[in-house]
């Protein structure tokens, strides 16, 4: 607290980003991360960037990489735009389309960015809550709204809501934007691009974070309608003309060029997941139906906080929310290596 501080700091409570501990031969299972590397492709475009060429500032719109986004969604280039991860994206979203006279809405457990952002841009919400199953649940969402914004699949849950209901979302929402935050999508969630040239109002969201094994160089998108994306280039260039590095875009472009090898790690990642769910349920978990790269699970008798701590013990680290009370018997566990997973499961025979 300082004197000096605005006023709208005083009242901010920040985001809380899980931890990157300093530890080595670490098991973490608890960011979401990608086991895998990058592809080699992107590695290769980093070490050309590196050059002389550093001296000048990146193209402030890269627009080589809104193609290349674009070109992998069969869109236009005036649909696609990018930030410095999806965390950029989204807050210039809730600055430029979320924030109305109406409350926006979102689930009661969901990613809890949205709501800091709400305490930055000053925007009323109303939390939604999620049903016995952790399932969203689209009716009740058909009110009068600012704006709608939730990721599919949820997080962290990892459950995902069908096309179908999002549809039936859009086509009874018309009079404010729809957010669907695809940061896990590509682990087997069913993607909302293919709607945006039929609705208008739908916006969504994307990070090379998670299935592109980038967290580490920073980029995001969005895709939507060229309205929707003009409004967000407007903050953009009201804030940072240049928030993607020559780095950033280079390796992006790679990325998203190299469709084969991105398609081999989610199936990789998905494969494991299928079998850590068994193993996991074996030994006395409930899990969650999971289309994320995560699980979301609870243990019939052990203390979450108990198997959390024991993990630690062992260098390996999952997530643990201890809040609100309806998860607070729950683990989020990203999917890791098989010999990850498998050293994880070997350890919660001994804890559990
Ligand atoms: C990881 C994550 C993001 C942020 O991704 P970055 O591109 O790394 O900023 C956004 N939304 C959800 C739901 C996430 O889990």
């Amino acid at each position: 607290m300082s004197q000096y501080w605005s006023h709208l700091i005083h009242g901010l409570t920040p985001y809380v980003p899980g931890e990157q501990p300093k530890i080595n031969n670490l098991i973490k299972l608890n960011t979401n991360e990608n086991p895998y590397g990058p592809s080699p492709k992107v590695l290769i475009a980093l070490q050309k960037e590196a050059s002389e060429s550093l001296r000048l500032y990146p193209d402030p719109n890269s627009d080589v990489l809104r193609k290349a986004i674009a070109s992998f969604y069969d869109l236009e280039t005036s649909n696609v735009f990018v930030g410095n991860g999806s965390d950029e994206v989204l807050a210039h979203t809730f600055n430029a389309l979320l924030k109305h006279d109406k409350p926006i809405l979102f689930p009661d457990i969901t990613y809890s960015f949205y709501p800091v952002y709400c305490g930055l841009y000053e925007i009323t919400f109303e939390t939604i809550p999620l049903n016995d199953s952790f399932e969203i649940q689209v009716d009740d969402y058909l009110k009068p709204n600012g704006g709608i914004i939730f990721p599919n699949p949820n997080a962290p849950t990892g459950r995902s809501l069908a096309l179908s209901e999002i549809e039936r979302l859009l086509k009874t929402n018309t009079s404010s934007v729809v957010v669907i935050d695809e940061a896990y999508v590509d682990f087997g969630t069913e993607s909302s691009v293919a709607l945006i040239k039929k609705y208008p109002q739908l916006l969504v969201t994307h990070t090379l974070s998670k299935a592109r094994s980038l967290a580490g160089l920073r980029v995001g998108y969005a895709v939507g309608n060229p309205d929707l994306i003009e409004a967000l280039h407007r903050v953009k260039d009201s804030f940072n003309s240049y928030p993607l590095d020559r780095f950033a875009q280079a390796g992006a472009i790679a990325a998203m060029e190299d469709k084969a090898y991105f398609e081999e790690t989610c199936h990789k990642v998905i494969a494991t997941r299928t079998h850590l769910v068994k193993e996991l349920t074996d030994l006395g978990f409930e899990v969650l139906p999971s289309g994320a790269n995560f699980i979301f699970a609870k243990h019939t008798k052990k203390d979450a906080e108990v198997i959390s701590a024991g993990l630690r013990d062992k260098n390996i680290i999952v997530r643990h929310f201890k809040k609100p009370e309806r998860i607070a018997q729950f683990l989020r566990i990203t999917v890791g290596t098989d010999a990850e997973c498998a050293a994880l499961v070997s350890e919660l025979k001994q804890l559990v």
